[in-house]
Order: structure tokens, then sequence, then C-alpha cells
């Protein structure tokens, strides 16, 4: 393996994918216990001393733009609950060349984080939002919130903030009355509603074959409502195709991991909570990069520890909605 330099673009895998996106995963921990995520039996997170610290984060945030990559999203857990976060952006905004900073949360500290945000330079939010119902919302959940995720998008609509994202789970059985109820949300506001095809996630998660139902299914469902119209999604915009009701203040996006794969795309590396990079969400092939920092790698190592992982990166994932094909990861320490 030709070993990576500084200052040049080496972050193109085996299959001719340029990486220039890297996600991370802030903390397991979450203020919610969604019962397809992080349910309520499953109590073993990481003690603090586990998560990378803000300089180990920073340090390899640092190298990584150095060699390619523009675009990273902060998420978990919940992003929010980490301490100090807002610092955190602050440097992280500050790091030359990284030219887009998103974020991932549920929503619930929005209304006591918005403005921080704001001014920590982050505009581009991506809330999940699996039902519009408070009653449901506790149901999938464990938490009486929705009232305060509801407020905050708000907030963070009246602040500006641009694109607001609001991803659902699909499930069937569980949210799928709810379809065409988030449909009409996009005709009247200026959100992107993205539908998420339920994905087989960690073995102790509620995932079974018979909730999941495919983005076809959905957009079939949602064309009962009217005639959706393609529209481009932008270069850094991921992998949702997009679509928009005639007259809609919002859009209506698919993000269809099992039923079309978008693996030939895929310009992303992860960053667990845990310290290992991850070169797919649905392959559970990782690099120990916390194990290099902590035995006092050098900037090189780290370097060769990004570059092996991508050059490690599969063609794409394995899994279709049988149970032999869940992904044994969790989650919320790989940063969904
Ligand atoms: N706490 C933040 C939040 O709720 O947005 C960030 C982390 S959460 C793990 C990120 C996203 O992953 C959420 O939209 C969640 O609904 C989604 N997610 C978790 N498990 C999933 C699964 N099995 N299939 C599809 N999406 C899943």
């Amino acid at each position: 393996m030709k070993p990576a330099e500084p200052g040049n673009n080496n972050l193109v895998d085996m299959f001719d994918r340029s990486i220039s996106y890297l996600r991370l995963s802030l903390t397991d921990q979450c203020n919610l216990r969604c019962l397809y995520c992080t349910p309520k039996t499953i109590n073993d997170k990481l003690d603090n001393v586990e998560l990378l610290s803000y300089e180990e984060i920073l340090r390899v945030v640092r190298l990584a733009v150095e060699m390619g990559i523009k675009k990273i999203r902060l998420t978990g857990g919940e992003p929010l609950v980490r301490r100090d976060i807002t610092t955190f952006i602050r440097w992280l905004a500050g790091i030359d060349g990284l030219e887009d900073i998103r974020l991932t949360t549920n929503g619930v500290l929005l209304p006591d984080y918005a403005e921080e945000l704001y001014r920590a330079g982050i505009r581009k939010l991506n809330i999940s939002l699996d039902t519009l119902r408070p009653e449901r919302f506790r149901e999938i959940t464990g938490g009486d919130l929705f009232d305060r995720v509801w407020r905050g998008i708000g907030i963070a609509r009246e602040m500006g903030f641009a694109p607001i994202k609001i991803n659902v789970v699909a499930m069937n059985g569980i949210n799928d009355d709810e379809f065409l109820d988030f449909a009409r949300l996009s005709q009247t506001e200026p959100y992107q509603i993205r539908f998420i095809e339920f994905m087989p996630m960690g073995k102790d998660s509620a995932w079974d074959k018979g909730k999941y139902i495919s983005a076809d299914t959905i957009k079939k469902r949602l064309e009962t409502l009217g005639p959706l119209a393609s529209v481009a999604s932008g270069g850094m915009e991921g992998p949702a195709r997009m679509y928009q009701y005639a007259g809609a203040k919002g859009k209506i996006g698919f993000i269809s991991p099992i039923s079309h794969h978008f693996c030939d795309k895929c310009n992303r590396l992860r960053l667990t909570s845990e310290g290992k990079l991850r070169s797919c969400l649905l392959t559970d092939r990782e690099t120990d990069l916390k194990g290099i920092i902590r035995n006092n790698g050098s900037d090189t190592d780290i370097r060769n520890a990004l570059l092996a992982t991508i050059l490690n990166k599969p063609k794409g994932h394995l899994l279709n909605t049988e149970k032999s094909g869940t992904c044994h990861g969790r989650m919320s320490r790989i940063g969904g």
C-alpha cells in the first residue's frame, strides 16, 4: 500500500468512489429509547473514557480534511447530549478546507440549543421524527416529548435553518398510517420529508421483516394525493431520491438502502463513538483508530488507517430483508 501523504486527495477507493463525507458518532448515549434503535433492553452504554475526546476527533478531522474530506455530519446516539457540543462545533468550523458541517438530531434539545447551534455555524439540520402523534411518539421513543420536538422544529425554521429535513423511518404496522399526513406536511411547510427504509440493524432491535416497507410502496401510496415530480437532489445532498407535489413548499425524499442500493455512489466514511473507522454502515468491518491514537500513533499512522479503511470499503452491502442479513453493529454507536 502506498503511504498516504498530506495535501492530496488520497481518498479514492478500489471502486473509484471519491470519499469526501465523514460522519461522526459523538456519543452512543441518547435521551430517547426508540424501540428499533436503543430499546430499554439495551443498557450497556460506553464509559466516557471509551469515547474519543474532542481533541482526538479534531486531530482526525484535520488530517481527513487535508486528504479530501469536505463534509462532516455530527450524529450519534444523540449528539446534543454530549457536553460542550457547541464549543466543539466552533472548533470544527475553524478547520480550513472543511466546507460543510451538518447535524442529525432527534430534536428533543433543539429548543435549548437552536440559537447556539446557529451561532456555531450549523445551518443544515436533519431531525428524526417517525410520528406526528404525541401518544405514538411516546410509544416509539419512550419519551413524552413530541411537543418539545415539534417546538424545536418550529424554532429552527424561524431562525433560518435550511434545509430542515425530517427523517421518518417507515415501519409497517407502526407508522404507515401516517405517511399521508407527513406527505401533506411537505405540501404546506418548507420541510424535506424523507422516508427511510427500515434497516435490519442491531441484533436486539425491533427489526423484523414484516415491519419493512419499500420506498416504492410508500411512493405509490403518496401518489394518491397527487403526482410527485422528480427534483434534482444536488451533489452533497446524499442518497435520497427527491420529489415534490405541484405547488408544495417542501419536498418528499426516499432513502432506500434495502430496495435500491446507493452503494455505487457512496462517498461516506464513519467514525464510531468508540473510535472505530467504518467504511460501510451496513458491513461489520472496522479499523481501531482509537487504539492507534492512544498508542502514540503518528499523523502518518492515522492517515494510513484512513486510507486502509477506504481501500477496504466494500463494493456494496449484502443486506436484504431476511433476518440472516442483519447487521450486528448498533446504530447509536456507528452513527445513523
Ligand atoms: N439521535 C439522532 C437522531 O435521532 O436523529 C441521531 C442518531 S439516530 C441513530 C439517526 C437516524 O437513524 C434516526 O433517523 C433513526 O431513526 C435512524 N435509524 C436508527 N435505526 C434505524 C433502522 N434500523 N433503520 C432505519 N433507520 C434507523
